[in-house]
């Protein structure tokens, strides 16, 4: 429902283009940008935290001291193809068919990675948790999260909006 007239107007342009000047376009999709969780809501599959929630490839999730992971770096791809065919029905909802299904797109090819909940809020929070409050053998000294700390401070907040809320 929430996207039921967006891809209908989709359909509509790519069967029959749209008019510009006596010219007629034929818009087409280059990219499905969205973060993951919406990503896992558009195309009707399980989300990234899941057993099967990589979209890049089929292996199967392990839960490591509470915290889901994909270590397999090598795994069976996933491919527009199979994500049509719905081949691994472990990672489609049950039931639950993409909108985009109905666009002539690839959903795995074209719908990128989300770095944000991936790597900044995944991977590299982890680290920065690891570093400030984890064991004494990765943990940072004081005095080296102070001086890291003051550098991003003095250096990075003038890169950063100020409509971004402040470290809590
Ligand atoms: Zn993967």
């Amino acid at each position: 429902m929430f996207l039921d007239m967006f891809i209908y107007e989709l359909e509509d342009l790519q069967l029959r283009g749209l008019s510009i000047n006596n010219e007629q376009f034929f818009p087409k999709i280059s990219k499905i940008i969205c973060d993951a969780p919406a990503k896992s809501f558009i195309l009707g599959v399980k989300g990234h935290t899941g057993y099967h929630g990589c979209t890049k490839c089929m292996q199967e999730g392990e839960v490591i001291k509470s915290r889901m992971t994909f270590p397999e770096t090598s795994n069976n791809p996933r491919t527009d193809e199979n994500f049509q065919n719905k081949v691994d029905e472990n990672y489609h909802k049950v039931n639950i068919h993409s909108p985009f299904e109905r666009l002539n797109i690839g959903l795995v090819s074209q719908v990128p990675l989300d770095y944000m909940h991936l790597v900044c809020l995944g991977v590299f929070k982890r680290l920065l948790i690891f570093w400030i409050k984890g064991a004494k053998d990765v943990r940072m000294k004081q005095i080296d999260l102070e001086a890291a700390s003051a550098d991003l401070v003095n250096n990075f907040r003038q890169c950063v909006p100020k409509e971004f809320s402040p470290p809590t």
